[in-house]
């Protein structure tokens, strides 16, 4: 079974627009979904996020809606930790398919990622 990981220089799900996840107020607490719209910038990216670096510039207090992990995609779509891997893939395909295209090199990248053995550091 694909593992999920985030790979290096993508950054698709910091393109924050809206109007591209009008479910936001379904998962987001009414104090994260204020946090949220306070991050779109005007061209929908995030104003944390380095468009040229493709880096998060406040990578380590980033909030708790920007992190995969079990915890927080149980509180935001009651998702089954087990089933995480498959759920936060979908999410970064969808999103990069969005973002990038479903021919992009990021979506290339990305499933050549989750398609390899993951070795523990
Ligand atoms: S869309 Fe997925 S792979 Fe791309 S930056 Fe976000 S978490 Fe990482
Ligand atoms: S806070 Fe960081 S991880 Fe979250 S959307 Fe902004 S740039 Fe991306």
């Amino acid at each position: 079974m694909a593992t999920w990981q985030c790979v290096k220089n993508c950054g698709a799900c910091c393109q924050l627009s809206p109007s591209d996840r009008p479910e936001l107020a379904d998962y987001l607490s009414a104090d994260d979904l204020a946090g949220y719209l306070s991050m779109v910038g005007a061209d929908g990216w995030c104003i944390h996020y380095d468009q040229i670096t493709r880096e998060c510039t406040i990578y380590e207090t980033r909030p708790s809606f920007c992190r995969v992990t079990a915890e927080t995609f149980q509180a935001m779509f009651d998702i089954e930790p087990e089933a995480l891997d498959e759920f936060a893939i979908d999410c970064c395909q969808q999103q990069i398919a969005g973002v990038y295209g479903d021919d992009s090199l990021e979506m290339s990248r990305f499933n050549q990622a989750i398609a390899e053995p993951q070795i523990d550091s």
